[in-house]
């Protein structure tokens, strides 16, 4: 069968990850986190205490990381490492959420991530979940879906998610704030800022559940490889 690539962007915590990772699975495709990857280089930066001004350190830890994936059947997770470290648990945390949109704006890291991306996708079956998958990374992508829901439900995910990982800290205001602090941020960058690329399909999930949201997903895809 046709192998195609798959481009799901939108605002935070709206569920691409989700249904990213649905698709991937049903189609026995790759799945990708980008988001991941941005979180992990911020990770690295907050860790070696680095100034995102100093374009030569972070040039230099560029060089040094190595990000990679590792499935877990047990929990069905994807986990990120970091030169072979596991810091899944590490790149979820507030801190690291505060602070992921200011990395993202730089143009090292950008270009250093998205050209790991596109080598990801040269052979397709890939399904990978981000704000610029659509319009820089896969801008040939056979199916592009821009993700969005009503900023509380999409807070309360996220809230969700958080008090299952263990953290109790985190206020329901605080991840609001900071996912539309967020999305602020991702929107009005200069570099490939979080849009909708013209031939995207747009998919408003405040009122839809996980089943809902793939059995759409799915008769899109049928669509373009029947
Ligand atoms: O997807 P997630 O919410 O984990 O992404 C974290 C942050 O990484 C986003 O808020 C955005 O600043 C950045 N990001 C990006 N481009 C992508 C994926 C994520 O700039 N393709």
């Amino acid at each position: 069968m046709k192998k195609i690539n798959i481009a799901i962007d939108g605002y935070s915590s709206c569920g691409k990850g989700t249904l990213a990772k649905q698709l991937a699975q049903k189609l026995n495709y790759v799945f990708i986190d980008s988001g991941a990857m941005y979180r992990a280089i911020t990770y690295a930066i907050i860790e070696s205490d680095i100034s995102i001004e100093d374009s030569e350190k972070i040039e230099s830890l560029l060089q040094n990381s190595h990000i990679s994936f590792e499935y877990n059947p047990e929990q069905d997770y994807f986990s990120t490492l970091l030169n072979g470290v596991n810091i899944e648990k590490e790149i979820r945390t507030m801190e690291v959420s505060s602070r992921v949109s200011e990395v993202s704006k730089l143009e090292s890291v950008r270009n250093f991530l998205v050209k790991q991306q596109q080598q990801i996708g040269l052979h397709k079956g890939v399904v990978m979940d981000g704000r610029d998958i659509g319009t820089v990374v896969f801008p040939d992508a056979e199916l592009k879906i821009f993700m969005t829901a009503r900023p509380e439900v999409r807070a309360q995910r996220r809230h969700h998610e958080l008090l299952l990982r263990g953290d109790m800290q985190t206020s329901f205001d605080d991840v609001l704030s900071n996912l539309t602090e967020r999305d602020s941020i991702d929107s009005s960058r200069a570099i490939s800022p979080l849009k909708k690329a013209d031939d995207a399909v747009v998919i408003d999930n405040s009122e839809m559940n996980k089943e809902q949201q793939l059995a759409l997903a799915i008769d899109l895809v049928q669509k373009i490889i029947n």
